[in-house]
């Protein structure tokens, strides 16, 4: 089948093979007949609402050493930093004045809050009628439990590739199994699971962005957020080429035409390669976007990669920012929640 009739065959039906998915990849005169239909079914299954998280960097401390990410541990460029409970605390205070209804904790992957500290921490978001969402890393099945009876919600944790030879030339020290356990464990313990991959990785091929695709479809993910790997001149892969805009949006498109009811964020990696690239995966399938409330001083040094959106403007501008985005096309910002399904 031509890639036309297959984006009408996933429209319809939700399903492709990998060679079916590829077949959309590789070819681009199809592009806009793409994101139209990502855009339907997005409007169909959950609506016009968009969804906005908060998002707050607790720490840039990271014991890992990811290849593309400018917090690995062996960056010496960079300065640490650790938000103390009273600095998160008036953060999300800040958020939930703005009218955000989520906040995502996000860090570096170490011992950056002892559990307890944690838990005291996801207690008192809770105690505010806000809905939680984590993405501190692997963690021990007993972590993730703690924070989820404190009443953590939802957990990001991208798979990054499904390609087990590129995961471990980029993930010194780390194991792939180990990170689909970490999935199956939120899982099991009732999160609403987020994951998703970079796109332009080195030796990347589509074969792999299309069994990403598949990935994420068996494990039937409630959230995917993906973006371009950016190339960042304090890693390894400084000589890199930094992925594709185009190709990201095109994998989000298919990842909306296979799970039709699900949370897809238009990235910050998106736009930091196109200036118009949330807006663009608003209309191309994605239905959330995840504006940064840390304190200014701290985000300017949460650099995963080069040219990150937003490092100087206020909370507030940068809620007015994308809610204007979401206005320009006729969208609204959504009033409740946004868990998996509601509209
Ligand atoms: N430490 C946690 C969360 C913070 S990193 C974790 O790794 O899960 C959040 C995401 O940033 C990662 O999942 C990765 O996909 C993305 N990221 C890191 N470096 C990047 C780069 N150079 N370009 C694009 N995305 C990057
Ligand atoms: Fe650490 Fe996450 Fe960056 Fe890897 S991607 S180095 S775990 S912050």
């Amino acid at each position: 089948m031509k890639a036309i009739d297959l984006i009408q065959k996933a429209q319809a039906e939700h399903n492709l093979t990998a060679s079916e998915i590829m077949t959309i990849l590789v070819d681009d005169c199809c592009n806009d007949y793409l994101f139209q239909a990502a855009d339907e079914v997005r409007s169909q299954y959950v609506g016009e609402g968009v969804h906005l998280r908060a998002l707050i960097e607790l720490s840039n401390v990271c014991s890992k050493d990811c290849y593309y990410c400018g917090l690995r541990c062996s960056n010496n460029n960079l300065e640490r930093y650790r938000l103390s409970p009273d600095e998160v605390m008036a953060a999300v205070v800040e958020a939930k004045s703005e009218g955000y209804q989520t906040i995502v904790l996000q860090s570096g992957e170490a011992d950056n809050f002892a559990t307890a500290e944690m838990v005291k921490i996801i207690t008192a978001i809770k105690a505010m009628g806000l809905a939680i969402t984590l993405s501190l890393g692997e963690k021990t099945y007993g972590q993730y439990k703690a924070y989820k009876d404190a009443g953590a919600d939802r957990y990001l944790l991208r798979i990054e590739t499904t390609n087990e030879a590129i995961y471990r030339e980029l993930h010194p020290g780390m194991d792939f199994h180990n990170r689909v356990k970490c999935l199956e464990a939120l899982r099991t313990l009732g999160y609403e699971v987020g994951t998703g991959c970079l796109v332009g990785l080195p030796q990347q091929t589509l074969a792999d962005l299309a069994q990403d695709i598949l990935f994420f479809k068996e494990i039937n993910a409630d959230m995917v957020g993906l973006g371009p790997f950016i190339s960042n001149p304090d890693t390894p892969l400084r000589e890199q080429p930094s992925g594709q805009f185009l190709l990201s949006i095109k994998v989000m498109a298919v990842v909306r035409l296979l799970l039709p009811d699900i949370n897809i964020p238009a990235t910050t990696a998106m736009e930091s390669l196109h200036q118009d690239g949330r807006k663009i995966a608003l209309q191309a399938g994605a239905n959330v976007i995840m504006p940064n409330v840390t304190t200014i001083n701290y985000r300017q040094k949460y650099l995963l990669y080069p040219g990150k959106i937003g490092l100087q403007v206020s909370t507030k501008q940068n809620r007015q920012k994308v809610v204007e985005i979401i206005n320009s096309i006729n969208r609204f910002v959504a009033e409740n929640q946004g868990f998996r399904g509601n509209k």
